[in-house]
């Protein structure tokens, strides 16, 4: 991801045309696929993996108009969940006003506005959410906002990833429900939060190197008084992201290849996998969002699997119930071990910052499979 996001950086020293043509074919890189570094470059990709391509890449890197800000008024900053709100401070500083809409343990599928959520909006210059449907329960909200706030998608651009075994994961008597969702329109899809494709980009690093990009580019022009400012933090950001992600290639390759097993609560790691070698078996509730239920066949399936694999833990995060997992590892004799997927932990706890969230996922992962 070198190559491309030198590029990114070089962009405010080129012209306008040039900035609204070259992000699209520089930032815009399927980020999933992209293993440059050389232990990178022995992950397997997961034999099913399909990349979904939303044809709207680029799309946050259009022009914004710049905020009249008054003097000592700072740019009003809302993100959804408090992952993209840490990255989002750690590009705007102290320059921004910035808050998180979704506190710490709050999951992000099934989070409603609060009235105090509703002023924020409105007051907000800007609301970055993460989008494609993680913010399912928050969709309608968001989109009927007051003020006029710029809306900043942060996953756009990026390749999303569709559901590793369809098959197994959809019986058969949902069928026809398929049948007709694939004739759908892409926004009557958006509209029904089709949970087909995975918004957990974050789990894998370059991904996040992506959101630097976007969120950069979205305060510059909005606040161009502080576009130096941004600029920076993000490149010195940018360069302990790159760290993170050669550090978790690093960690990973204490597991042996056979242990690189992922079971989780629900789909949420399957850029992780991707990226750093991992091959996910299923989940406990085998969808991208916690708002569905796995039925008594697909549990019975999913136990079967973790027994016929030799998978050693189900991994669940801080946002979902544990019980079902923790019956399904009491049946099977696995252990659970809990990690942080879609939300930080408080500021006192283990994963505070997004970085620390990675660090304590992959040393809790490599644990529990070595
Ligand atoms: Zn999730």
């Amino acid at each position: 991801m070198v190559f491309p996001y030198v590029f990114c950086r070089m962009k405010g020293l080129l012209t306008l045309a040039i900035a609204l043509v070259f992000p699209l074919m520089a930032c815009a890189a399927p980020i999933p696929v992209a293993l440059p570094a050389a232990d990178l470059a022995q992950a397997p990709q997961p034999a099913s993996a399909a990349h979904a391509d939303h044809g709207h890449e680029g799309a946050e890197l259009r022009q914004l108009a710049p905020t009249a800000l008054a003097e000592d008024e700072k740019l009003r900053v809302v993100a959804t969940t408090n992952i993209l709100a840490d990255v989002v401070r750690s590009v705007g500083g102290d320059q921004i006003e910035l808050t998180s809409l979704l506190p710490v343990g709050a999951d992000p599928h099934s989070y409603n506005a609060t009235p105090a959520d509703l002023r924020l909006l409105s007051d907000a210059h800007v609301v970055f959410i993460v989008g494609e449907g993680i913010e399912e329960s928050l969709l309608a909200v968001l989109e009927n906002r007051e003020g006029g706030s710029a809306l900043i998608t942060v996953n756009t651009g990026i390749d999303l990833m569709e559901m590793h075994d369809e098959a197994e994961a959809h019986p058969d008597d949902h069928e026809d429900e398929h049948a007709e969702e694939h004739e759908e329109t892409h926004a009557e899809a958006e509209a029904h939060h089709h949970h087909d494709l995975d918004p957990h980009t974050w789990t894998a690093v370059p991904n996040v190197i992506h959101w630097v990009e976007i969120i950069e580019h979205a305060l510059g022009e909005l606040d161009p008084a502080n576009a130096e400012v941004y600029e920076s933090a993000a490149t010195a950001y940018l360069a302990e992201l790159e760290a993170l992600d050669n550090e978790i290639a690093a960690a990973v390759a204490a597991i042996p290849v056979e242990n690189r097993k992922l079971v989780t609560d629900h789909e949420t790691f399957g850029y992780f996998a991707a990226r750093y070698g991992f091959e996910v078996i299923g989940s406990v509730i085998p969808s991208f969002s916690t708002l569905a239920a796995p039925s008594a066949q697909e549990l019975a399936a999913l136990q079967r699997q973790i027994e016929a694999e030799g998978v050693k833990a189900i991994f669940v995060g801080s946002t979902v119930n544990p019980s079902l997992a923790g019956q399904i590892a009491d049946d099977v004799g696995v252990q659970v071990v809990p990690l942080y997927a879609d939300s930080l932990s408080d500021p006192t706890g283990p994963a505070p910052t997004y970085i620390d969230m990675m660090r304590y996922n992959v040393t809790a992962i490599v644990a529990a499979l070595q």
